[in-house]
């Protein structure tokens, strides 16, 4: 029916459909029969056709807090009318420095200072920049190359997918900068296991092979996820993590923690970090520091590597590092970010993610069994299947489960061979059962 049509379509031409080239997306198959999504408050969007849609991976893993939270919402209505942008460079606004704060009170001991960029992908960058000159400015400039991890995610920018190790984010864009890749952590012993497996840590040895061959003195940093999301949550061995900082101090080389999906109470914790006992010498966040809102970033620094740029940097009128963003701490973005971190606190969410992640967990492994499944990880509240490939097309499976879930009033991510979850920390316990049992209906449903 024509209204109806209409209606899904928020009356949009089929020129208007394709005047925009979506990332990550089928752009063919949505412009065909797009899913639109009009409004969203709480743990639920509306779709255009006017349905309720419970928000399985908190936007994209960006929404915690859950959506328009009404805090946020003054807080940067207010902005936008004071002081809508300010130059980022050689000038100042009063909230980045709130901010920069605030984020270090909930960084693990001795990360404490920010550089704010737009994204994670920008985050990455500068972590992976800040690092080569680091040991430029130790007079170390030989160590240049990184090492990270097969199944890393570090965004879509050069030097995040060259340290990347999902293979379609690599394979269509040719030389990127040097790095190798340790292995991944999920070993077929593992398959099911709830939270942290068990047995992995010894992988972490394979950063001294790679050192053998290479040679710390070639070496900037090492950079992986605590537990890697976009692949399809993977969490840490045990030990494995305390391992490579172990291996990284031994060889003089910088532990970069991606924590962007991490970061801000995913784990249970502030960090990844936390959470898992072990302090990089950098951090990368975004996504949940503003609760998705606006977009911003930031790299977070130990002291000594912000007192190194300062001690080498020259007469003081110079930039120690020449680096930033056009967006770097936008003021809107400052609100946006300081607002969310107030809602943290104030609705101990953080505190929250801890006392449901075992029902969630529970209603998770409880897929077990069901067609298809071929293994189900964990941790906090992140959780993801892996789903059997079907002959050739290891995408498949999920793309359709994902899609037969939106039909039924769930938004969940297909990416890979998997599917994910990131519930709002906001979740009720009756929501966590809805959306197993529609994802578990959702596969039965599949031939
Ligand atoms: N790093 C990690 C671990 C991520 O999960 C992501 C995004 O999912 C990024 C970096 C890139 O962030 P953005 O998409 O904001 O550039």
């Amino acid at each position: 029916n024509k209204n109806n049509d209409d209606q899904a379509l928020c009356g949009l031409s089929q020129e208007q459909l394709d005047a925009h080239w979506m990332p990550y997306s089928g752009n063919r198959e949505f412009k065909k029969d797009p899913r639109l999504i009009v409004s969203a408050k709480g743990n639920y969007y509306t779709s255009a056709d006017g349905r309720k849609i419970f928000d399985g991976l908190s936007g994209l893993w960006t929404c915690g807090a859950g959506h328009s939270r009404p805090e946020i919402i003054e807080a940067v209505s207010r902005q936008v009318k004071e002081l809508d942008y300010s130059p980022a460079f050689q000038y100042g606004h009063p909230k980045s420095f709130e901010l920069a704060h605030r984020i270090t009170e909930l960084m693990p001991e001795g990360l404490n200072r920010v550089f704010f960029t737009g994204s994670g992908s920008e985050s990455v960058e500068t972590a992976l920049k800040v690092a080569r000159a680091y040991w430029r400015k130790k007079g170390q400039a030989s160590k240049t190359r990184f090492i990270g991890r097969v199944k890393g995610y570090h965004g879509v920018n050069w030097g995040g997918v060259s340290v990347g190790g999902i293979v379609g984010n690599r394979a269509l864009y040719g030389q990127g900068i040097d790095a190798v890749h340790l292995p991944h952590t999920m070993l077929p012993e593992n398959l099911f296991s709830k939270g942290m497996p068990e047995t992995g840590a010894h992988l972490a040895d394979e950063l001294e092979a790679m050192l053998a061959l290479h040679d710390a003195s070639n070496i900037a940093a090492v950079i992986v996820e605590p537990l890697a999301g976009s692949a399809g949550v993977i969490p840490p061995p045990v030990g494995y993590l305390k391992r490579l900082r172990e291996i990284c101090d031994k060889h003089n080389i910088l532990l970069i923690f991606d924590e962007v999906i991490t970061g801000f109470g995913r784990m249970g914790s502030n960090t990844g970090a936390e959470e898992f006992g072990v302090v990089p010498d950098m951090m990368t966040i975004a996504k949940q520091l503003t609760n998705g809102v606006i977009p911003m970033g930031a790299m977070v620094a130990k002291q000594e590597i912000y007192d190194t740029f300062m001690e080498a940097g020259g007469a003081e009128y110079m930039l120690e590092l020449p680096h930033g963003y056009t967006y770097s701490a936008h003021p809107v973005a400052c609100a946006a970010g300081l607002a969310s971190l107030d809602i943290l606190a104030q609705d101990k969410l953080v505190e929250r993610v801890k006392t449901v992640s075992p029902q969630f967990q529970e209603m998770l492994h409880s897929l077990k069994g069901t067609k298809y499944v071929s293994d189900i990880r964990n941790y906090g509240l992140a959780g993801a299947l892996t789903i059997e490939s079907a002959p050739g097309e290891p995408a498949l499976r999920p793309f359709q489960i994902a899609m037969k879930c939106w039909e039924k009033g769930f938004y969940v991510r297909c990416g890979g061979d998997t599917i994910q979850l990131g519930l709002p920390f906001t979740v009720e316990n009756a929501e966590i059962d809805n959306v197993i049992n529609a994802l578990g209906e959702s596969i039965n449903e599949l031939a």
